[in-house]
């Protein structure tokens, strides 16, 4: 019946759609659903997946022999602080481990005008796609500075117009930073009004909470508190315990994730697979002493009753997450001193007093906080929690890093190794989770999450950002001590059907795209 309608004896040229850009055949795909490997040849045309399945002899301006290797959709890092990323535009770190797209404005600090940011990747193209949160803490500040109050009933709408701007500028959701000045200062309600704003425009509530320490619990359940009455899906940022006295309660954490799950509230995490974090000096000082910025808190510490009673909240905070001391907290860059770079607070503490007992500590703290502050690595989750949190469907893989400038400072291994180190240590050695789900975590879930609707998926119609890797060799080579070495084993990446990575090499294309939450005004 149908051939009767079809023109016959006509002879068409071949359809130029066999004419593909990019062709990759003999891989074994594993699509980002979580579902088994298949094997399949995909081929790419303008920048999609135009074809999952048995493609033949096609012609193709470009083909990838992928046999023996996995090809997998191209990872989504929902967690980084990417601000940087117009001055470093080849994002090498996260393109040699597999990222091709990046969430930024985390932890409540993002581009203060977000759709200026994502415009302009038309002049500073891209290597990898760029989406964005807008950061609460960026927003009032804007309004309220570090002001140690609420804000006033005007303030709270100037507040709320701006995240009204930044979601139809294609913000993805809004973030907060609740243990950063000035995110601390706000109470829950503000955060809630805020929020309202994001869930009207169909944006995600992404958190760094009050507390990651003693304090987890009840930061868990002001998260789902904002997210219910907001009427949002909550994602909360790098979950984990980082109290040692609450190492283990990993399942009263998740717990309580699962209890909001299971009363209707989409909430879901992230986590990088280290047991160290990484954050700034600042955050371990009282935050009443950080109000008004670092010349007031000078001024504070000037005084010595005051200092006393940091210093004692100092202890305090110490002992109550288990810690005997600082030993435990590496300085990443410090510019005043860089040779105390990789080096713990103890240790340079020995060095430049001495006496290395916990007052000394703080008071080296001190110091390098009036000087200007430092990025620090803290070793301080266990990795039974650390496992336990990987296992669940609703946790997501992300890096929490920026893009890195190679050989600078000593920085958290997280930026070079972060998804290597999933599919070589948890998957390939300690078959903690399987390759297809780690993938999703990767993947599909990253993109559903933060509503990326044409990424995360090796499928027809999607765009096409693939990886290419070895699952035997797969293995992450940045360490605490020397954190500037890329992954092996993967060894292509594809960014909107262009060939980023190639066998080990950059090959300078530049072929992101701003990614616009679906708030977005269409123009
Ligand atoms: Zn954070």
């Amino acid at each position: 019946m149908l051939a009767a309608v079809l023109p016959q004896s006509t002879k068409t040229a071949p359809e130029p759609s066999s004419a593909y850009d990019l062709l990759i055949t003999n891989a074994r795909v594993v699509d980002g659903t979580g579902n088994p490997w298949f094997r399949a040849d995909v081929a790419v045309k303008g920048g999609h997946i135009v074809r999952v399945g048995s493609v033949g002899a096609a012609e193709a301006k470009q083909v990838i022999d992928a046999r023996g290797q996995i090809l997998a959709p191209g990872f989504i890092d929902v967690h980084t602080h990417s601000e940087n990323v117009y001055g470093l535009p080849e994002a090498e770190n996260f393109v040699r481990m597999g990222v091709t797209t990046l969430v930024t404005g985390n932890c409540g600090g993002s581009a203060a005008d977000v759709g200026a940011f994502l415009e302009r990747i038309k002049e500073t193209p891209l290597a990898v796609n760029l989406s964005t949160l807008v950061g609460h803490g960026t927003v009032r500040d804007k309004v309220l500075g570090t002001a140690n109050r609420a804000p006033t009933p005007d303030e709270l709408r100037q507040m709320e117009s701006i995240v009204e701007q930044a979601m139809r500028d294609g913000a993805v959701g809004l973030s907060t930073g609740l243990i950063y000045v000035p995110g601390t200062y706000a109470k829950t309600d503000e955060v809630v009004a805020l929020a309202r704003v994001a869930s009207r425009h169909g944006g995600v509530y992404a958190t760094h909470m009050r507390s990651e320490g003693e304090g987890v619990f009840d930061a868990i359940r002001e998260s789902i508190e904002i997210g219910e009455q907001a009427g949002l899906p909550v994602e909360i940022s790098h979950f984990k315990i980082s109290s040692k006295r609450s190492w283990g309660k990993s399942d009263e954490t998740i717990g309580l994730v699962k209890a909001a799950r299971a009363r209707g509230l989409p909430v879901t995490v992230d986590q990088y697979a280290y047991t160290a974090s990484s954050t700034s000096l600042d955050s371990r000082l009282p935050s009443w002493v950080l109000e008004g910025g670092r010349e007031e808190g000078k001024k504070r510490l000037a005084d010595a009753a005051t200092r006393e009673r940091v210093i004692k909240e100092m202890k305090e905070s110490l002992k109550r997450g288990g810690f005997k001391d600082f030993s435990h907290a590496m300085v990443a860059s410090y510019r005043p001193n860089p040779a105390f770079n990789g080096k713990s607070i103890a240790q340079i503490t020995k060095e430049t007093r001495r006496k290395s007992d916990v007052k000394n500590q703080i008071e080296q703290v001190l110091e390098m906080y009036a000087a200007g502050g430092a990025g620090m690595v803290y070793h301080s989750m266990g990795e039974p929690d650390v496992q336990a949190i990987m296992r669940e469907p609703f946790t997501m893989i992300a890096s929490d890093s920026g893009v890195r400038r190679f050989n600078e400072g000593v920085p958290h291994p997280r930026g070079y190794g972060n998804n290597a180190r999933v599919l070589g240590r948890y998957v390939r050695e300690l078959k903690l989770v399987s390759l297809e789900d780690a993938i999703r975590k990767m993947t599909s879930l990253p993109a559903q999450t933060f509503k990326l609707r044409d990424r995360g998926l090796v499928r027809e119609g999607m765009a096409a950002d693939l990886v290419i890797f070895d699952e035997t060799k797969i293995n992450d080579r940045a360490t605490f001590e020397q954190p500037h070495q890329y992954p092996t084993g993967i060894s292509h990446v594809i960014v909107n059907g262009q060939v980023v990575l190639t066998n080990d090499q950059l090959t300078g294309a530049k072929s992101g795209a701003a990614l616009r939450g679906p708030g977005a005004s269409v123009d």
